[in-house]
């Protein structure tokens, strides 16, 4: 299940990247699409605009050059005028119209007599609507005028001359004819105005969906002209084919899908492998460090064996060698019986611990109970009292008239005893001192029960006190450096503590606190 989602998660993420690299793509294909259409209404624009701006001063050169025949002589050479104004629209056929009207003023009505018209079949006369106005002008100014009449012309009027009657020459212009058909492009929305009046609009057809959305680039600009006041608007509606590219959307899309797959592939099998080797080697650390453990316990265990039974071992020894003295002699049969019973005791000790080390093979539970700690000191004095009078060494117990209660398995608390007082005894046979003493004192305190193990030999070296209770940590040539070791390991099962020092007066001290067992459940145990 856990795997299951794991993948989920995964093909989730890779989605998510996958379309927000799309998403990019997009955006920045797109971007460069409308850069480059920018870039080409800028372009375009410029080059009509370049063009528009030369045709509109050739309008004014011809009117300049008409002007000009008209001042020649007077009356004004009609023949020549109506030459020179038939050759213009032959050659600039968007010049559809050329008039020249004699205008008389009085008052404020100027009569328009026509002097020429050319090409009158596009013409209803549209000049005389515009007579007065240009009787206004300056002579020799040009303006611009628009007509109702015929909307998708601009006309030029000339004041020729400043007299009365003067002349008026009058131009239509077809802006259609402005523009060559290839100088728009196909995608070229186009138009030009007259002060906001539209006269000519060309539409690319190419209305889409994304010029909704974005914003089109257009390129608008007033020719460079004195006296016709021509914008030219140019713009390129945007298909979303020309913003997005959908082949290479797609080949992105395929390919950005296989390389995030393959990378995630690769990446997973990368990881895969590392795990797999992390856990070879761990699995051969854990085997090696079994294997250790196993090497290190069995090693632990038969020297602790040894150690635990050379003690009775020795005992039954020397005392069996001391019965068969007596026994030889004959003399003082009480002391026989006392040898036999220590070789039992000894004997008993000896099971008990084979009997204790089984348990703990077996992985069996100490048997713990109640304990009256003095009871224990007693039996372990005994134990050693032989060994300890062979090396003149005294033992003095200092214990609480009614013994403190602990918890704790009997044969476990006799070890440790029993491994202390006979450190000590070690201690004191290297010593040279006569009077050879070892003290074991037991007191209650504040619900504790403090053990102590005194002796006056030679103490214990300051660089090794840290060491001490290290497992096989030893100074004696015959020591397995495994008693203190287990020791702590006893005292501390039980929640107790041990530690050593060295006594101000000489000697090395050892302490052991465990915590006292309840009064009144000792009691009931009692
Ligand atoms: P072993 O007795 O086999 O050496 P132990 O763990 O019982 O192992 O003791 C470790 C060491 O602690 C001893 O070798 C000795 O140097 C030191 N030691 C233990 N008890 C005493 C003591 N009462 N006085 C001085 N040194 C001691």
């Amino acid at each position: 299940m856990t795997g299951n989602k794991q993948i989920w998660k995964s093909y989730l993420t890779i989605s998510v990247i996958w379309l927000i690299l799309l998403l990019l793509f997009v955006a920045f294909t797109a971007r460069q699409s409308i850069n480059q259409a920018r870039d080409e209404v800028k372009q375009t624009g410029t080059a009509l605009h370049r063009v528009l701006s030369q045709r509109a001063a050739q309008h004014d050169a011809h009117l300049t050059s008409l002007n000009a025949l008209i001042l020649s002589a007077n009356p004004a050479p009609v023949d020549a005028l109506r030459q020179v104004s038939r050759n213009i629209i032959r050659f600039y056929p968007r010049i559809s119209v050329i008039d020249v009207m004699l205008l008389n003023r009085t008052g404020s009505t100027v009569n328009a007599e026509p002097v020429l018209m050319v090409d009158e079949s596009e013409h209803d006369n549209i000049a005389v609507d515009f007579a007065a106005q240009v009787a206004e002008q300056k002579p020799g100014e040009v303006r611009t005028y628009l007509s109702d009449k015929l909307a998708d012309r601009y006309y030029l009027g000339k004041k020729s001359d400043n007299a009365n009657p003067g002349y008026a020459i009058f131009m239509a212009i077809n802006p259609a004819l402005m523009i060559e058909p290839d100088e728009r492009p196909d995608w070229a929305d186009l138009t030009l105005s007259i002060n906001d009046k539209i006269i000519l609009e060309q539409q690319s057809g190419l209305q889409t969906v994304a010029s909704r959305f974005l914003e089109q680039p257009v390129f608008s600009q007033k020719i460079d002209s004195q006296n016709q006041p021509l914008l030219l608007r140019l713009s390129r509606p945007m298909a979303l084919s020309d913003v997005i590219d959908p082949l290479h959307t797609i080949l992105f899309a395929v390919l950005s899908l296989i390389a995030l797959t393959g990378a995630y592939a690769l990446w997973r099998f990368q990881k895969a492998t590392r795990e797999a080797e992390q856990k070879a080697q761990l699995s051969e650390h854990e085997t090696r460090l079994a294997h250790a453990a196993r090497v290190n316990s069995m090693g632990e265990l038969a020297s602790g064996i040894a150690h635990e039974l050379t003690q009775p071992l020795t005992a039954l020894l020397s005392q069996s060698q001391a019965a068969l003295r007596l026994e030889a002699s004959g003399e003082r049969p009480e002391l026989l019986k006392q040898a036999l019973a220590a070789n039992v005791r000894e004997a008993s000790r000896a099971g008990e611990i084979l009997q204790r080390m089984r348990n703990y093979m077996s992985n069996h539970e100490p048997q713990r109970r109640r304990l009256e700690i003095n009871q224990i000191i007693r039996d372990v004095a005994e134990l050693l009292r032989t060994d300890l009078a062979q090396r003149n060494i005294s033992l003095h117990q200092q214990t609480e008239k009614i013994s403190p209660l602990i918890t704790a398995d009997p044969v476990e608390m006799e070890q440790v005893l029993y491994n202390l007082i006979r450190n000590a005894a070690d201690s004191l046979s290297q010593s040279e001192i006569s009077d050879k003493r070892i003290t074991v004192t037991a007191e209650a305190r504040g619900g504790q029960l403090i053990l102590s193990i005194a002796d006056n030999g030679g103490g214990i070296a300051d660089d090794i006190l840290p060491r001490l209770f290290e497992p096989f940590f030893t100074t004696r040539e015959a020591g397995m450096g495994l008693g203190l070791s287990l020791c702590s390991t006893l005292i501390e099962r039980i929640d107790g503590e041990i530690s050593a020092e060295n006594a101000p007066s000489g000697g090395a001290i050892f302490t052991i606190t465990i915590p006292m067992a309840e009064p009144e459940l000792s009691k009931a145990a009692e």
